[in-house]
């Protein structure tokens, strides 16, 4: 070994939602020697610990991959903002914060539909509830008490969120105290990854606590290009830090959680992927794994906005001004308000067609005003929802740009390539409109200013979504698991038909669930660890 050549156990490659969560769980037993290494730096912000700091954290060229889509042919030929968490805690660093698992019938269909043995949702809930200290809801069978991730519900909320409460009750839509419960259909408060006021992220919950243990180092600037293969067999990794080439060997197992994005370009860098692709690159083949890249999946969303003539909403105003210091003391005080909330207070979960088995659009409420497509909340006073498709059928791709590990990758989700998911998406956006169209909005009622009154009939809702689509920033499923020829990893997330190597991360989902990524990216992370330390399954929930 030469002697820029170090060797561990285990080699986690990427510090985010997964990777702090097999950080903490592969070196609990201190003769584990774990490396975890991150290209982004540490998370040590202001922006990161305050929640309302997403608002900057989506624009940030520190914390921020900042990636973009190919030109979307389905989507009037847009580039859509693709962000991504750099830093320690990776995305959940700079997410939404909102706690959802999705619906219990994503998780059966793994086992169903793509040969997934050992994650039906009976069988991965104990991992959830491993993973989870909820305040509101840890005594019952849904939730868990005493785990590494806070889950809470806002202390205080926007009193426009029960203004949309009376709007939904009007239309008979049910409220639902837990999304994460037996049921998801209705409307309800946002479950939330915030403690005492600040964000709960991945490497806050997991890294933290135990980043002194002697046997678990953390390289952060550490930039990581391939891995080393002898044969079929996975000996370690070569990253670049400070400029510096250096390879890193595992003796156990090399781990690559780089997310649903930089995960696959790593597997290709390696030789591994699919042939034509790879020698489009001038990438020497080393295993022929066609999935990899492929099977890319994401929520498109596109929001509805109208301006308020009060003040009751959160943005910045000269009339607003005195309210907004108010905000600025409570926070400061009582770490409540506008700048402990992540700004995405409620949402709707709903059925848009009559025989459908679980909802199949969700509908985020802002009491604030944003841009078309962004994330942003802009000057003035107003509400938005967001108007999401949770099982999208559009299936994309991840790509290489070059063999170097510096160049962005090629990301074509292929946006409304189903005609089906523009259909849905229509549905989803009449139906908020429809809500906010509610005589409780009344008082509160300004110009709509997305989609706006010109647009009435479906081909216009249409054309309005293929114009302005966004995405809820869920991208999943380009290593995915399962056991057909295209899955790129077995049930166990190892490399098909390699030794040594997994991949831990979203893009292991074989399929998107119908909620946000988060929790259900950490409970993978947690079974997998257990898979890795020869335990057995965590006893199988009784629901
Ligand atoms: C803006 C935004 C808002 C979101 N909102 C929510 C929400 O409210 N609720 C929710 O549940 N989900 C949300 N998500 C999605 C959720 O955060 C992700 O699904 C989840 O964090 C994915 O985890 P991961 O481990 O797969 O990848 P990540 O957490 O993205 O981790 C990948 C890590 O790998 C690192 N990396 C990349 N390339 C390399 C390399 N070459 N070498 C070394 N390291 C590398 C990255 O810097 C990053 O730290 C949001 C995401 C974003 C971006």
């Amino acid at each position: 070994m030469s002697s820029n050549e170090e060797i561990f156990d285990f080699i986690i490659a990427g510090g985010g939602s997964a990777g702090c969560v097999l950080a903490n769980r592969l070196s609990e037993d201190p003769s584990n020697r774990v490396c975890l290494l991150e290209a982004g730096g540490v998370d040590k912000s202001p922006l990161i610990r305050v929640p309302l700091g997403i608002m900057f954290l989506i624009d940030s060229k520190v914390y921020n991959w900042l990636y973009h889509t190919s030109e979307q042919g389905n989507a009037s030929n847009r580039k859509i903002r693709i962000p991504r968490g750099k830093t320690l805690g990776g995305s959940s660093s700079i997410n939404g914060m909102v706690y959802s698992r999705g619906h219990p019938r994503d998780y059966d269909e793994w086992v169903e539909v793509a040969g997934c043995k050992g994650w039906s949702y009976a069988e991965v809930l104990p991992y959830f509830k491993r993973s989870e200290h909820n305040e509101t809801f840890g005594d019952d069978p849904y939730h868990g008490k005493g785990g590494p991730l806070n889950v809470s519900n806002l202390k205080k909320t926007n009193k426009l969120v029960d203004v949309l409460f009376e709007a939904t009750d009007a239309l008979q839509i049910p409220r639902r105290d837990d999304f994460n419960g037996a049921e998801q259909d209705g409307v309800g408060y946002r479950q939330v990854t915030i403690k005492n006021g600040k964000r709960h992220s991945a490497a806050t919950a997991y890294l933290d606590p135990v980043k002194h243990r002697p046997n678990l180092t953390i390289m952060t600037d550490a930039t990581v290009d391939k891995v080393v293969l002898q044969g079929k067999q996975v000996t370690g990794i070569e990253i670049i830090q400070a400029g510096e080439r250096k390879t890193i060997n595992a003796n156990r197992e090399v781990i690559i959680s780089c997310g649903t994005i930089i995960s696959p370009n790593i597997l290709m860098r390696s030789g591994i992927g699919d042939p034509a692709v790879l020698k489009q690159h001038g990438i020497e083949v080393k295993h022929d794994l066609t999935g990899v890249g492929k099977n890319l999946q994401e929520h498109a969303a596109a929001n509805v906005v109208m301006k308020s003539p009060s003040i009751m909403s959160y943005g910045i105003s000269v009339r607003g001004f005195p309210r907004l210091t108010w905000q600025l003391l409570d926070y400061i005080i009582n770490r409540v308000g506008f700048l402990a909330s992540n700004v995405n207070e409620a949402t709707v979960f709903s059925r848009s067609l009559p025989g459908l088995d679980r909802p199949d659009i969700q509908l985020g409420f802002t009491p604030a005003l944003r841009t078309s497509t962004g994330r942003k909340v802009t000057y003035g006073h107003g509400v938005s929802m967001n108007a999401s498709i949770l099982r999208p059928k559009s299936r994309g791709t991840i790509g290489l740009t070059d063999a170097d590990p510096f160049s962005p990758p090629v990301i074509d989700p292929n946006f409304f390539s189903v005609e089906e998911d523009v259909d849905t998406m229509v549905r989803a956006v009449k139906l908020a409109r429809q809500i906010m169209s509610s005589p409780s909005f009344e008082p509160h009622r300004g110009e709509e200013t997305k989609p706006g009154k010109n647009v009435q009939t479906d081909e216009q809702f249409a054309q309005y979504v293929r114009e302005n689509s966004a995405t809820v920033f869920h991208p999943v499923g380009t290593c995915s698991m399962g056991t057909n020829d295209e899955a790129v990893v077995d049930p166990e997330l190892r490399v098909k038909g390699l030794q040594g190597l997994r991949v831990i991360d979203a893009s292991v989902m074989p399929r998107l669930i119908g909620g946000n990524t988060n929790a259900p990216t950490m409970m993978i992370a947690e079974k997998a660890a257990d898979m890795m330390l020869g335990k057995p399954p965590l006893p199988v929930a009784d629901i």
